[in-house]
């Protein structure tokens, strides 16, 4: 018989549906072309002008009034882009023309020079011409007024072009959330220093920021520092700038209920309701989601693995949230190969490798503890394993996140 859980213990789908209620999307706002790539356009972006403004030659060449009688005609002038011609030929008459240049009167066409004879201040026309040809009409492209990009769509480099080509050079984006992050313990050791006896180089710091960088979070400001065990001077800088207003605040470490392990404590003391301290899973158990106003706290085991699954399973949503992306969808993917005797009381999120073949297959990958970093380096997914399964055969069908992007073939 499983063992009853604590009251205080939710399951990982009851954490779910708190972030889902509670974590809001954050307000939109205006920002530069060069900080919107990426961004969630959030108003429609209509062209200011006829696109093109103006009727324009496509081509290098000459303009006049097609099918006109006479094969030679005598050249009045030139206009090269960004130029006004004073006059449009008549007829008898071409205007030498360049790409891009306005083409000067309606019912005109561009004739390409290739298809020219050049004779002193005159052309002789080797091809005939129908009206328009090689001429880009003016708004062929958009009218005035025109939805160009509709709101919602994701800001990729064409889509800032075309906001360039609209002048529209702050558009009205998702909000990126202020990130504040704090690694904790007295034996963490930056990882260029060599650890001295019982210390660990705080490789968490590292995981957390391209963790972060990988979820589209790269323009949010990301703020990190490391406390001690010292639950003072951690509460002080929890009260201090960039902490005390970020939007997201991750705490790694400390989140259990040892002596030392104060993120709960300084949390709560610091105004935030707790309403998760530990969820039934593994590995992972210590968790700690935590509200304040709109701001979004959690407190992260320190082991590496916990660490990763949790921030997968539960910080990436919040984010999500915040910055109004679609969560990734869980996938039913077929094990490559059998995970035998594994039987634990607890759901286990388990590393494993997804391997495109005959349709995407996952390899589990071998997994000793919750500090087994090692074990994660090639996992790009992550996978349920239900509590008390003793054996998962190979064909077996598992819910899958996906949580990296190499794929071996
Ligand atoms: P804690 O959650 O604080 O009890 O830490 C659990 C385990 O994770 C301990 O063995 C820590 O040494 C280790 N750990 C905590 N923080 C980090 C970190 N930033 N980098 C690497 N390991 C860590
Ligand atoms: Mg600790």
């Amino acid at each position: 018989m499983p063992e009853k859980f604590p009251a205080s213990e939710v399951s990982v789908a009851e954490v779910w549906k708190l972030l889902e209620e509670r974590v809001a999307p954050l307000d939109p706002e205006r920002v530069p072309l060069a900080d919107a790539r990426g961004r969630l356009l959030l108003a429609d972006v209509k062209a200011d002008l006829d696109q093109p403004p103006f009727d324009r030659s496509a081509v290098d060449g000459y303009a006049f009034i097609p099918n006109s009688s006479t094969a030679k005609l005598r050249v009045i002038g030139v206009v090269k882009a960004g130029e006004v011609a004073s006059r449009a030929p008549g007829p008898g008459e071409a205007l030498r023309i360049f790409t891009g240049a306005p083409v000067p009167a309606p019912g005109l066409a561009v004739l390409m020079q290739e298809d020219a004879v050049v004779e002193g201040d005159c052309i002789t026309v080797k091809r005939s011409l129908t009206p328009g040809e090689n001429v880009r009409v003016r708004g062929s492209d958009a009218r005035a007024g025109d939805v160009l990009l509709p709101s919602g769509v994701r800001l990729n480099p064409v889509a800032l072009a075309l906001l360039a080509s609209v002048g529209e050079v702050r558009p009205v984006v998702n909000g990126v959330p202020h990130l504040a992050h704090a690694t904790t313990g007295d034996e963490i050791v930056p990882p260029e220093a060599t650890p001295g006896p019982g210390q660990i180089r705080n490789s968490n710091q590292v995981l957390m920021a391209a963790l972060l960088q990988n979820l589209n979070a790269r323009n949010s400001p990301l703020h990190q520092e490391h406390w001690g065990d010292d639950a003072a001077h951690a509460a002080s800088r929890l009260a201090a700038e960039p902490f005390a207003s970020a939007d997201l605040i991750l705490i790694s470490g400390g989140a259990s209920v040892g002596e030392h392990d104060y993120a709960a404590r300084i949390l709560e003391n610091a105004g935030f309701e707790l309403p998760v301290r530990k969820v039934n899973l593994r590995p992972g158990r210590p968790l700690l989601v935590g509200f304040r106003g709109k701001q979004v706290a959690f407190g992260l085991p320190g082991n590496p693995v916990s660490h990763f699954v949790c921030f997968h399973l539960f910080v990436r949503l919040a984010l999500c949230r915040l910055q109004r992306n679609t969560p990734a969808k869980w996938l039913k993917l077929r094990l490559e190969k059998p995970l035998i005797n594994i039987a634990n009381r607890r759901p286990t999120y388990w590393p494993g490798v997804m391997t495109r073949g005959d349709g995407l297959r996952i390899q589990p990958l071998p997994w000793n503890n919750s500090g087994h970093l090692a074990a994660l380096a090639e996992a790009n997914v992550l996978f349920l394993v239900p509590p008390e399964t003793q054996e998962l055969p190979a064909g077996s069908k598992v819910d899958t996140l996906i949580v990296g992007a190499p794929l071996r073939s």
